[in-house]
């Protein structure tokens, strides 16, 4: 677990190939995103890190509920109640009405380069225990205003990766949460990091990925907060651009 600070008020927090943050307004936090399921005491370990207790933490934003990035939530719930908030449509998936994910095909088809095996074994350890696991206390949050949680974040639909997916944006610090939206690194994709897409393995539908980029490059940020990689800070609206010109 590694904890670094990008603005006064967000914290970027990996766990096992996957982020989360913290975000901080005083006292008060609300998180983005919450790793694996045995990310679970790392998550309370990176609250303590910045002096932040799990009673502090007032909800549970998800970007969307692979397991990924809800692995951690029902450690934190058991310390705290917190509320898991997310887009309509994911929140259904959140409750397991529905499942999208990397099929076991896809998976053993990764095992032919040692990037990939590696992926793979880091992956069924982070998981297969936990396999069947859901959130069935996710609720709705509703998009493009400001909630009345720490750092008043705005939720902006980002559809395509999963069918409800969610990005965040804090607009007062210029800090876009873009989850599997738009990643930055992936055990999986080759060279140095870079704002890109996930492998296509791993998305629902791409066209609505490719429309939902154009989203995000409409929003008034400068530093790019991804599920995978690192920090990315240049105008999202010239990232955007950039990954059009690139195909
Ligand atoms: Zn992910």
């Amino acid at each position: 677990m590694k904890v670094t600070q990008v603005t006064s008020k967000v914290h970027l927090v990996t766990g096992t190939n996957v982020n989360w943050a913290i975000i901080s307004d005083g006292d008060a936090v609300t998180l983005v995103d919450a790793g694996y399921p045995n990310d679970g005491a790392a998550l309370l370990a990176s609250l303590e890190a910045i002096g932040r207790r799990p009673q502090d933490v007032q909800a549970v934003l998800l970007t969307h509920a692979h397991l990924d990035h809800l692995g951690g939530i029902p450690t934190l719930r058991a310390e705290h109640p917190v509320p898991v908030l997310t887009g309509a449509t994911e929140v259904a998936h959140a409750h397991r009405d529905y499942l999208e994910q990397i099929s076991p095909v896809q998976m053993l088809r990764q095992c032919g380069h040692k990037a990939g095996i590696v992926w793979v074994a880091q992956t069924l350890k982070a998981v297969l225990p936990h396999a069947n696991m859901s959130v069935p206390s996710a609720a709705p949050v509703a998009f493009d205003e400001r909630l009345d949680l720490p750092g008043a974040p705005i939720a902006v639909s980002t559809p395509g990766h999963t069918t409800g997916h969610t990005a965040y944006l804090l607009d007062e610090e210029g800090v876009v949460f873009t989850g599997d939206a738009l990643v930055t690194a992936h055990p999986l994709l080759p060279g140095p990091p870079r704002p890109q897409l996930l492998p296509h393995f791993f998305n629902e539908d791409e066209t609505e990925m490719r429309r939902s980029l154009r989203v995000l490059g409409e929003l008034p940020a400068d530093v790019l907060v991804p599920g995978h990689g690192p920090v990315e800070r240049r105008p999202i609206g010239r990232i955007v651009g950039d990954l059009d010109t690139d195909g």
